[in-house]
């Protein structure tokens, strides 16, 4: 399959896994991870409309967003050329947002937040501290997940469901973030329906937490579901998925 074939493939899961769940496919916002991906599949990507990327490491979210930026920067510079082959075109007024998903280090956090539209991964409150006083001296404002760590595993990031509570009231007495939902990820596992459990439960987190009018009302995205589980992470209530190898293939070795 070409990468456009696969992409499109993925969107029709998701609006699948959507309708079987009562929803509206144009609920879910698909994010496109790119940790594995040639920079020419991100331009390919990028061709094909989708304007949600993701990736788990700083270093590379500054690199892949800046080489964005100039591939747009030269089509708004010097059009898109005449190449009859062309079939699809970059547009210049449809940039990338790009999602910060993996574990942040506090001394990569002032690198990162001109260039992000959602830290997703905000896992501890020391970070969320980090964040709030690289923003304090700006009127910038950044939305960000809370990720919990649902399962418990020790080799998982995130904040234990007992402490989530507690966390949620002290970053939303940050004013420079903007708490808007939950974050989770499943342990791996070859059946997808091993995750459903563990997706349930971060969903009746967030159902808690949001009937408490967290982040001023606008505590509304939870984002679950990968390659492997992104159907029934949606079927569970996820309104953002993380797709990486589903759209991009496997990594190479
Ligand atoms: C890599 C990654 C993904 C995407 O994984 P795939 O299985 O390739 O879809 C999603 N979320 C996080 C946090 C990741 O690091």
């Amino acid at each position: 399959m070409s990468l456009a074939e696969r992409y499109q493939t993925v969107r029709e899961r998701i609006a699948t896994a959507a309708s079987a769940a009562g929803r509206s496919p144009g609920d879910v916002i698909l994010v496109a991870v790119t940790k594995y991906a040639e920079p020419e599949d991100i331009r390919a990507l990028m061709e094909l409309g989708h304007v949600d990327f993701g990736e788990s490491r700083p270093q590379q979210l500054i690199q892949r967003a800046s080489m964005a930026a100039e591939w747009l920067e030269r089509v708004r510079v010097l059009g898109q050329g005449d190449d009859p082959h062309i079939t699809h075109a970059l547009d210049p007024d449809k940039p990338p947002r790009w999602h910060m998903i993996g574990h942040l280090q506090r001394n990569k956090a002032r690198k990162i937040v001109d260039l992000v539209r959602l830290i997703h991964s905000v896992d501890s409150l020391r970070l969320a501290e980090e964040l709030q006083s690289v923003l304090r001296k700006t009127d910038r404002r950044i939305d960000v997940l809370l990720q919990v760590n649902i399962s418990g595993e020790s080799t998982k990031q995130g904040c234990l469901p007992p402490a989530v509570p507690a966390m949620v009231e002290q970053i939303d007495s940050m004013y420079s973030l903007r708490l808007r939902g939950l974050m989770t990820m499943a342990p791996y596992s070859e059946n997808p329906e091993d995750a459903r459990p563990h997706f349930a439960r971060c969903r009746e987190l967030f159902e808690e937490i949001r009937a408490t009018g967290a982040g001023e009302g606008a505590f509304n995205l939870l984002s679950m579901g990968m390659s492997g589980d992104f159907e029934v992470a949606i079927e569970e209530g996820a309104n953002i998925v993380r797709v990486g190898s589903a759209i991009f293939g496997a990594p190479k070795a």
